[in-house]
């Protein structure tokens, strides 16, 4: 039996310590669904954060990040 309220949906996973906040995922993002956090992650940069809902899984936040481990997608 299959628990709805419990399947993961499709998101980006963010390493908020390995990002650098240069927002080229969010200017990448067609859903419009990343933004720059208030917080500043250890290394004193304010870390890029999903929204909550709206991603569609294109990756496109992947492809354009210069850092190997900040962000990945996640699909359901
Ligand atoms: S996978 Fe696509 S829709 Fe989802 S956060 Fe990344 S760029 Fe946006
Ligand atoms: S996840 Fe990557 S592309 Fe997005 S702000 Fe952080 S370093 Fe930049």
């Amino acid at each position: 039996m299959e628990d709805s309220e419990q399947r993961v949906q499709t998101h980006p996973e963010i390493e908020a310590d390995s990002c650098k906040g240069c927002g080229r995922c969010v200017a990448a993002c067609p859903k419009k669904c990343l933004a720059i956090s208030e917080k500043m992650n250890k290394m004193g940069v304010k870390p890029v954060a999903y929204k909550g809902d709206g991603c569609i899984g294109c990756a496109m936040c992947f492809y354009n990040c210069p850092e190997p481990y900040a962000i990945k997608v996640v699909k359901a």
